[in-house]
């Protein structure tokens, strides 16, 4: 058999056969949606310096997707030798979200209500899978994207296991009444990337952050894009 017979097909072929099953596209929040990751990191290092715990902003981009309370509950056994229960690492989470609220108002990335639009206008449902917790910022999406209802949003509190493992998305798919094969996750974060992958979903990756492509690529995306406005023109 020749050569460009067995090719494999380019991203950009895999991104368009992609959309040709789509019938839901589900977005990942912060990083993706929101610019909010600078404030995340302030946040996180400010509030973990004050229960002893070492944390640096490059930490925070590495976790970023995984669900507080877990990455909280793994740092103070780490460090620590602690196994501390969820109520107490929510306290701990709790702080981190005061000093979150205290920063300045994110702005919402560029293109993101555009290409929401664009995805409606092609009779994609959309939908949102965030590992946060943070009310506020959930509101604002519910506010200010046209698009975005509470039936098909998932949030920290609707399961159980947080990315990197796959419950999120599905719990996405099931809320948007779609399978795998139809299902299109937009990440900016490796450990979301994976839980993208894991759920069955053709995942682009969105490199919003300090983090190198290799990051998004070994943690298994379909697809990068330095930001929204390079989707908007793939699509
Ligand atoms: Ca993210």
């Amino acid at each position: 058999m020749m050569a460009e017979d067995n090719k494999e097909p380019t991203a950009n072929e895999s991104l368009k056969s992609a959309l040709g099953h789509a019938k839901c596209v589900l977005f990942d929040m912060d990083g993706v949606l929101i610019d909010s990751m600078p404030n995340h990191a302030i946040a996180w290092v400010q509030s973990m310096t004050s229960f002893g715990i070492t944390m640096t902003a490059n930490d925070v981009y590495l976790t970023e997707g995984a669900r507080g309370v877990d990455t909280i509950r793994k740092m103070v056994k780490e460090q620590q030798g602690r196994d501390i229960d969820e109520a107490e690492a929510q306290k701990m989470y709790d702080d981190k979200t005061h000093r979150f609220g205290l920063l300045p108002k994110p702005r919402i990335m560029p293109y993101a209500i555009e290409l929401q639009e664009k995805l409606h206008c092609m009779g994609i449902k959309i939908g949102i899978v965030t590992g946060s917790g943070q009310r506020p910022l959930i509101n604002r999406l519910l506010k200010e994207f046209p698009r975005v209802t509470e039936d098909k949003l998932v949030t920290a509190y609707d399961v159980k296991n947080g990315k990197p493992l796959p419950d999120p998305y599905l719990a996405g798919m099931k809320k948007c009444n779609v399978c795998p094969s139809e299902t299109i996750v937009i990440e900016n974060a490796p450990l979301g990337v994976m839980a993208g992958v894991a759920a069955g979903a053709f995942t682009i990756a969105v490199n919003t952050g300090p983090l190198p492509d290799s990051a998004l690529i070994e943690a298994g995306a379909d697809i990068i894009f330095k930001n929204l406005k390079e989707v908007y023109e793939a699509i």
